[in-house]
């Protein structure tokens, strides 16, 4: 049977012709046949129209070296998954793969030099069922405020779930609502294309309203039908500062019959202000009443001890970039270790998110996470497909 990934299209590039061909011929021998290469950044550049599915870059290249054409690519409308290979050390591969990451690139992996058929084949194989579904990414270029504004009004606030799971004992204990906007033509397009145009805008509070409301009266018919489990929501700081924040929050609650100890706010680290007087009493009104609170991608911010102890969070949620593959990123794997640690001296639970192979799952449950999110136990899943997922998920 062909797997999934002989099918690709892929680029080789690098700026050793004989390097290329080895490589090429790897490629071949595991069944992959259109394989095109590029000596470097520049010719890729002019590659790139033909729509690959899959590129191999070497890191070290004169001309456009391997880093500076991750910008290119990012600005490029088609988005081919990508493999670095270099001879360089590991620690400049794992950055590579986070500045790629943080381009919203695809990546599957690196190789460390000499190349050899079976790394190849181990990175295409332990990605491959995923890495159909990433090249279709969720991600688009933002909308106009106009066509936000309509969609708020217009039905276009559609939630889907991912599941959060017991790191132990892998039962289900919540889901976090993730916004898939349906577009007048029925595309669900992910919130990078939509939340950031309303955070900029007046819209971000209807917007959440909308989207709070979709999810808690999910929340309200689940635990209706006796369905325990909570729920996650994503707040942006834009929303923490109004006013009426509490109010309106503890409207939509009232509306779906949910109480809060079922809900938890999720605040992104990195957008916690320097003056959080504001933020910091919504916060902890929000906690009075019982609503539990999650710091969201831990480790991407730089929140001081001070602020990690002053606010009410009962929640570290480690961000994926220091949970996937941390197995083999020294670097990786320290800071998820200490935050980790950091939650459990703060008597509050850890969360990580990002697992995307046993491999990652495995070491949190070593280390101790409390709960596991990430495409190794589900997707982010449509309300429907979510309660199918539950059935087959009890063990
Ligand atoms: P987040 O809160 O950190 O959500 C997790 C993101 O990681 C989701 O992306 C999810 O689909 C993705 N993810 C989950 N498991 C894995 C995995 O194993 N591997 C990888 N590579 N990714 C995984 P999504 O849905 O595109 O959301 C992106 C961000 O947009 C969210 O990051 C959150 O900050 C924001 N967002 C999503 N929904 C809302 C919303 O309703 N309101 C607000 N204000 N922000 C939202
Ligand atoms: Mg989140
Ligand atoms: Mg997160």
């Amino acid at each position: 049977m062909s797997a999934d990934w002989q099918q690709f299209k892929v680029l080789v590039v690098d700026d050793d012709a004989f390097q290329r061909s080895i490589v090429s011929k790897l490629l071949k021998q595991l069944g992959i046949t259109e394989i095109a290469d590029a000596e470097d950044g520049k010719a890729a550049e002019a590659e790139l129209a033909k729509g690959y599915d899959l590129l191999l870059l070497d890191l070290n290249m004169p001309g456009m070296d391997g880093i500076e054409f991750l910008n290119v690519l990012s600005a490029h409308s088609s988005s081919p998954s990508l493999i670095f290979f270099s001879g360089e050390d590991g620690r400049i591969l794992e950055v590579a793969e986070e500045l790629a990451r943080d381009l919203s690139i695809s990546v599957i992996g690196s190789i460390a030099k000499p190349v050899s058929k079976e790394k190849i084949q181990r990175l295409l194989e332990q990605t491959a069922p995923q890495m159909t579904q990433t090249t279709a990414r969720l991600t688009q270029s933002e909308l106009t405020e106009d066509e936000v504004r309509a969609g708020i009004s217009g039905g276009a606030i559609t939630m889907f779930y991912q599941p959060k799971v017991d790191a132990q004992t892998l039962a289900l204990r919540g889901v976090e609502s993730l916004l898939r906007w349906q577009t007048p033509e029925g595309a669900l397009i992910g919130p990078g294309a939509v939340i950031p145009v309303a955070e900029r805008t007046d819209l971000i509070q209807a917007l959440t309203l909308g989207i709070f409301t979709v999810s808690m009266t999910q929340l309200g018919n689940w635990l209706k039908q006796g369905f325990e489990l909570s729920m996650s929501c994503n707040f942006s700081i834009a929303d923490l500062v109004q006013p009426e924040i509490v109010e309106m929050l503890d409207g939509v609650l009232a509306a779906s019959g949910v109480s809060p100890d079922k809900v938890t706010l999720e605040v992104t680290e990195s957008q916690l202000p320097e003056d959080v007087s504001k933020v910091l009493s919504a916060l902890t009104r929000l906690r009075l009443r019982g609503y539990e609170i999650s710091i969201d991608d831990f480790g991407t911010g730089f929140s001081s001890m001070e602020q990690l102890r002053r606010f009410p969070f009962t929640e570290l949620k480690i961000d994926r970039a220091f949970v996937n593959g941390a197995e083999q990123k020294p670097s990786a794997r320290a800071i998820l270790e200490s935050s980790v640690d950091l939650a459990r001296r703060l008597n509050i639970r850890s969360v990580a998110e990002g697992i995307e192979t046993e491999a990652d799952l495995n070491l949190c449950r070593t280390l101790g996470v409390d709960v596991a999110q990430g495409y190794y136990v589900s997707r982010p899943l449509s309300s429907n497909a979510l309660e199918d997922w539950a059935k087959s998920w009890q063990l």
